[in-house]
């Protein structure tokens, strides 16, 4: 039987998302006509990440239980409880900020399976070691980080990650 994707996005292939249809009601497919949850939760990602109090690059991160129904926790990146609101340091790669994956993986259960990671730019390559260590099974992301270090960590694991663009324009 034919495979479709319901939100449109072929490379999305968590199992929510995908329908099996039979051969002869292809054609009748459900259109999309409102935001997929996986775009709802990009956005709110990207609403997180306007909170970051860092200098150098501003990331929001929403995880969620396998099935989409409950937000597990929320992250962005910036310094430590009770620390002043701003970088240590202005010089590369010494910020010194907490990675907003991390502020999310912190305050999430590790043993719950399949979480689903939403982040406004893809993981460092740390972070993607902990997003797999954490019980992560799907990450999307809107933009690829400049180093994609990230990317092949959570591709070695066997994890799916989406970059998810398709619907970023829609309903707006
Ligand atoms: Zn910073
Ligand atoms: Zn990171």
């Amino acid at each position: 039987m034919p495979i479709m994707f319901k939100d449109w996005v072929p490379a999305n292939t968590h199992p929510l998302n995908v329908v099996e249809v039979p051969e002869d009601s292809v054609a009748s497919v459900e259109q999309v006509t409102r935001p997929p949850l996986y775009e709802v939760y990009m956005r709110m990602a990207e609403e997180l990440a306007k909170r970051s109090t860092c200098a150098r690059l501003r990331v929001g991160t929403v995880l969620t239980d396998a099935y989409l129904e409950h937000v597990v926790s929320i992250g962005y990146n910036g310094n430590a409880r009770g620390f002043p609101n701003h970088c240590d340091s202005d010089e590369v790669g010494m910020c010194g900020c907490i990675h907003s994956e991390m502020n999310a993986l912190v305050k999430s259960p590790g043993d719950l399976r399949d979480k689903v990671a939403f982040i406004t730019a893809s993981p460092c390559k740390m972070c993607a070691k902990l997003i797999v260590q954490a019980n992560v099974s799907h990450v999307f992301y809107r933009d690829p980080y400049r180093n994609q270090d990230g990317l092949q960590v959570l591709e070695q694991a066997g994890l799916v990650a989406v970059h998810y663009t398709r619907w970023k324009d829609e309903w707006r």
